[in-house]
């Protein structure tokens, strides 16, 4: 790969990560004893059952969502990770070079297609 495509990569990279990060802002608090996780906010409860019942449900669409975007802020910052080691773009489970299309449709892929 070359300087030019990785830095490429790269920026496409800072973007998903500033972009999942301000999501994951909106409606949770990043976990602080563990690093890289994130909690759905929940909203303290009062009288109001309706208003319980409501926050309640949505609370449950949270929290998935939230997984979501937190094991894919993971696998962007595991690709900022393996640029630093020179191992960015390689197949986790061959090795081989992962097509540059493929990178660029997903830059933290961590498969080439073979094994996707
Ligand atoms: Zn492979």
């Amino acid at each position: 790969m070359n300087e030019q495509t990785l830095n490429e990569l790269k920026q496409a990279l800072e973007q998903e990560k500033k972009i999942l990060t301000e999501e994951l802002k909106s409606f949770a608090n990043p976990d602080k004893n563990v690093k890289g996780d994130w909690d759905a906010r929940y909203q303290d409860m009062g009288n109001d059952w309706d208003a319980n019942a409501q926050e309640v449900t949505e609370y449950a669409t949270r929290v998935p969502l939230e997984h979501e975007l937190e094991t894919r802020l993971q696998e962007v910052n595991g690709a900022f990770e393996k640029i630093t080691k020179n191992t960015y773009g390689l197949c986790e489970k061959c090795g081989a070079a992962i097509d540059i299309e493929r990178l660029r449709a997903n830059p933290s892929a961590r498969t080439c297609i073979q094994h996707n």
